[in-house]
């Protein structure tokens, strides 16, 4: 059996920042990845201080290069089960069936969101229909925006999102959310709500120009931003008795511990904010953390060890 001191499970921001700590301290490890990082489709990366505008693809081959140089490997391939054997050794199995072995174990398998089944919004996700004004809402300033909340209450992302512009509607999409003191926040901010079912998302030239609704009026717009929550992309972590929070992320503590011992979640897939540096961040701190574990089982077993002569 080929022991790997961390195997990591998700190669985007979190998983690879974890590989290139752990690589550059000597360990042995394995990245394994389907590629479908959260942001694949969005037109360019913000919020990380240099990276600007980065495509997000260009970045993870930048990250690629520097987990290879510390001496860590990269699978593509997809992790389907996972288990600890008597051994405390994590075993997890790919969908090929091929099993893998180590000493600790990082999930950093993110999320997916939940895109509106509604003609167009894929067609535009990351490029003119988004989820996050911090990400993509300085790229569509002054311009106009519509929110989308059917099931989920999109209220305060409509009143945030007047900070980058005037011309903000609320569409419910059939939905009946509001309640009457948020109404009462939206009209004092000047933000219009639309009831009606959409039909589809119109545009022209490629540019998002109209979302047009089931009753037939075309509300002029330039860009969506939605809330409609978000699936894990994997379910290994909850599979092994990790404690999850009520939106179905997992509970780590500062270190990225979870409540299984060797087990470790970092990035979307565990309890912060959303953002690439804050998952790079915390793929970091899982790296520090298993690293000294790694290190104290070590040096305890070698004291032990001297101590029996
Ligand atoms: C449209 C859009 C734009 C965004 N823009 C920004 C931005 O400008 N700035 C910013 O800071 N943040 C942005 N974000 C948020 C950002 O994408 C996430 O916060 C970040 O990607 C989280 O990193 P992560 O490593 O936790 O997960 P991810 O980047 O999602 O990576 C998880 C990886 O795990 C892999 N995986 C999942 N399950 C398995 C499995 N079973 N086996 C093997 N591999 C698996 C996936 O294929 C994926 O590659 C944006 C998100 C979206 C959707």
């Amino acid at each position: 059996m080929d022991l790997l001191d961390c195997i990591i499970i998700g190669g985007g921001p979190a998983g690879l920042n974890a590989a290139v700590v752990l690589g550059r301290c000597r360990r042995r490890i394995l990245v394994f990845d389907t590629g479908g990082y959260r942001n694949k489709v969005s037109h360019g990366m913000h919020n990380y201080l240099t990276r600007d505008d980065i495509l997000p693809t260009g970045f993870i081959d930048l990250a690629h290069r520097e987990v290879v140089k510390y001496g860590g490997s990269i699978l593509q391939k997809k992790i389907v089960n996972g288990r600890k054997n008597k051994e405390e050794i994590f075993v997890v199995t790919d969908d090929e069936g091929t099993s893998y072995h180590a000493k600790k174990l990082l999930v950093a398998t993110g999320l997916s969101d939940n895109v509106p089944n509604i003609p167009g919004f894929r067609e535009f996700y990351g490029k003119s229909v988004f989820h996050c004004p911090y990400c993509d809402a300085w790229e569509v300033r002054d311009k106009k925006i519509a929110v989308y909340a059917k099931n989920k209450e999109g209220w305060e992302l409509a009143l945030a999102l007047k900070g980058w512009s005037d011309q903000v509607i609320y569409l419910t999409d059939g939905g009946n959310k509001i309640k009457p003191d948020q109404r009462a926040y939206l009209d004092a901010n000047g933000i219009s709500i639309n009831r009606d079912r959409i039909a589809c998302l119109e545009s022209r030239d490629g540019a998002l120009t109209h979302v047009v609704m089931k009753g037939g009026d075309r509300i002029p717009c330039e860009a969506v931003f939605f809330v409609n929550g978000f699936t894990p992309q994997c379910n290994l972590a909850e599979a092994f008795g990790c404690d999850m929070t009520r939106k179905g992320v997992v509970v780590t503590n500062l270190a990225q511990q979870t409540n299984i011992p060797g087990l470790y979640v970092a990035g979307d897939a565990s309890k912060d904010m959303h953002f690439v540096v804050v998952a790079a961040a915390e793929g970091a701190k899982a790296g520090v953390s298993i690293n000294k574990e790694l290190q104290k089982e070590v040096s305890e077993r070698r004291y032990a060890e001297a101590r029996k002569k």
